[in-house]
């Protein structure tokens, strides 16, 4: 489930476009750094490298993407084959509508999962459901319009009982980070985008394989930019900006559950909300809320098409959807990391990379 690109694809494409007109792997590009993790010098390298002017002065930000708007490209990684239809699907639809391409990295076969769908849950399903998996991912891709690959981790599964059994042998969540990272940093490197998507901190929700997500997409996004890691993975790549998805938070929530009794219909989140603990909210992180509310049938069938785990009756579709559109028309993310200068809020994932003017 390779997607079509190759190393060498990538590097047509650049000399294409004549970004590497200077003979560099990159141009340096211009403007400075904000965002949370302004001014970090992590995975930042620089020097004269064995006296070869290919390799002289090589800087994270020199490796940050120059483009033009035609070659803008997003990663979005995911935890497990449904994830990317269930977060960031209407944003990623609309970017591949734009002309951008689309590249989701999917962690895990999912092999762990359950049959969420009761209409689902028949004799032949449960023995398949790796395969199945696999072909539901090919079904929401195609629609999505965007492109995949798996990067080959075994499911870990959602530890459940008191105490927590341990995690099985072999499992995504126990790869050890250098490790589970490689793959990645390989993709990154190949595929170069100039953003990238991944989970917050504590995984979006606490699944062993979303926190292992977040951690191997962090460490990617500061070692492919560094020639000194990695070294047989590819020349270095380092993406410009590094987003987690924040579309899940007690505003929105409040909004939909409002505008659903507002209109005389019973809300399927009263619960959710009395049980919310406002001290876990994470709307104050939110720095950019994309508009992407056309897409949102697109993000519909694109979750249908992952039949074993989303119930077309259940929660996902508990809320109309031109209420959605109407009420809360964006998907939200916080920047967590930007090589490039933008302003805040954004309504872009590429807000300060659609602008950048090669100088040199
Ligand atoms: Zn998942």
């Amino acid at each position: 489930m390779r997607v079509h690109t190759s190393w060498g694809a990538a590097r047509e494409l650049r000399n294409r476009t004549g970004q590497d007109r200077a003979g560099r792997p990159d141009f340096p590009r211009t403007g400075g750094t904000s965002g949370p993790w302004a001014g970090s010098t992590a995975g930042v390298t620089s020097g004269t490298r064995d006296g070869d002017p290919r390799r002289s002065v090589r800087t994270a930000v020199d490796n940050a993407c120059v483009t033009a708007p035609d070659q803008l490209r997003l990663l979005a990684v995911h935890a497990h084959p449904d994830d990317e239809s269930s977060k960031g699907a209407a944003t990623m639809a609309k970017y591949v509508a734009e002309g951008a391409r689309v590249l989701v990295a999917t962690c895990t076969g999912g092999e762990r999962g359950s049959v969420l769908n009761p209409a689902m849950d028949r004799p032949g399903v449960w023995e398949r459901l790796p395969q199945i998996r696999v072909e539901e991912m090919a079904r929401a891709r195609e629609i999505l319009g965007v492109e995949q690959e798996f990067l080959g981790f075994v499911d870990s599964g959602l530890p459940e009982g008191d105490p927590l059994p341990p995690l099985p042998e072999g499992c995504f969540a126990l790869v050890p980070v250098e490790e589970a990272a490689a793959p990645l940093v390989e993709l990154i490197r190949r595929f170069r985008p100039q953003v990238v998507t991944t989970y917050d901190e504590r995984g979006g929700y606490p699944h062993p394989d979303h926190i292992k997500t977040h951690d191997i997409s962090v460490h990617a996004f500061e070692a492919a930019g560094d020639p000194d890691r990695y070294p047989e993975l590819g020349e270095p790549w380092q993406p410009s900006k590094l987003y987690y998805h924040m579309s899940f938070t007690l505003p929105r929530t409040k909004a939909l559950h409002e505008a659903i009794l507002a209109a005389g219909a019973e809300s399927p989140y009263g619960e959710w909300l009395e049980n919310w603990d406002p001290a876990h909210d994470i709307s104050h992180r939110v720095t950019t809320r994309v508009p992407c509310a056309e897409y949102f049938p697109v993000r519909d069938a694109a979750l249908i098409a992952h039949a074993t785990q989303i119930d077309p009756e259940g929660r996902w579709f508990a809320c109309p959807m031109e209420t959605q559109q109407e009420v809360w028309p964006t998907e939200d993310y916080e920047l967590a990391r930007s090589l490039v200068d933008t302003t805040q809020p954004e309504d872009d994932l590429f807000a300060g990379i659609r602008t950048e003017v090669v100088v040199r």
